[in-house]
């Protein structure tokens, strides 16, 4: 990114943008509990990225974690265009309360030529709107892990509920005691509900990828299964209560 180490009012950990070769680079917009969450990670994963809030305190609170910190209205296009942003290969918008600011800001990204915008949305109606106006991927983490969790609740032996697309979904279930020493054949998950075991992990670690038909399931086993959500869950209500 151009002019980055001249602007006084940066912050960060420093570094040029790009010297990590061949790694993508990513600008965070929002550092509520969401957006901080991400820009922390891909900065302990070692990518360079640039977080960005209207918040003075909120980019101090980022400025030794992230490569470059930095306060500014994303929805001042000017302001977006002078930090460089469309050099950057992601951008990740996390405003959640103001839906204005999160739709303009993604039509400025989307205008400047950004390559992916990932955008946080609030709201169904919020996500219809991003969709509309060009945001790659909207996320609904409070709906999706809200989601998740009732799952869960549902029935302690899944441990994992990801949704894959509206249809279809992977769960994570934990052995129940009355299916420990049977094999996958015999629990026949394909024909009883329509279900695919993608894989296993054994004591919860090592992960089986190609599990075999005749594998005699433990208590610690773990199974991946992927299916339509219909089928998922008449197999979570089966599973339930063991
Ligand atoms: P959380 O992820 O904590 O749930 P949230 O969805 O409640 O967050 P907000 O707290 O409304 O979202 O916004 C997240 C961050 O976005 C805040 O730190 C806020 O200062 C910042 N923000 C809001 N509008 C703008 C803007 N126009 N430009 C830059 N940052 C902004």
């Amino acid at each position: 990114m151009e002019n980055i180490e001249s602007k006084p009012e940066w912050q960060g950990r420093g570094g040029t943008f790009g010297m990590a070769k061949g790694k993508k680079q990513f600008a965070v917009i929002g550092l509520g509990r969401f957006g901080s969450s991400v820009a922390r990670y891909l900065a302990e994963m070692g990518y360079e990225v640039l977080a960005i809030d209207e918040s003075q305190e909120r980019v101090q609170e980022m400025a030794n974690v992230v490569t470059h910190a930095v306060s500014a209205d994303s929805t001042d296009e000017e302001a977006l265009r002078a930090l460089g942003i469309r050099n950057l290969d992601v951008v990740v918008v996390a405003i959640g309360q103001d839906i204005q600011a999160s739709i303009l800001t993604t039509l400025i990204l989307k205008d400047l030529g950004v390559p992916r915008i990932i955008v946080k949305a609030q709201t169904e109606l919020h996500g219809k709107v991003l969709n509309k106006i060009g945001a790659d991927k909207v996320v609904f983490p409070e709906r999706d892990m809200g989601l998740r969790v009732a799952h869960q609740l549902i029935s302690p032996n899944i441990l994992e509920h990801i949704e894959l697309s509206p249809d279809y979904s992977i769960v994570e279930l934990q052995v129940p005691s009355n299916m420990v020493g049977k094999t996958l054949r015999q629990l026949d998950f394909r024909v009883k509900y329509g279900c695919n075991v993608m894989a296993i992990k054994h004591g919860g670690q090592q992960m089986d990828v190609t599990p075999r038909a005749d594998h005699a399931l433990e208590r610690t086993d773990v199974l991946v299964i992927v299916g339509g959500n219909e089928q998922l869950n008449r197999l979570e209500q089966a599973y339930a209560k063991l």
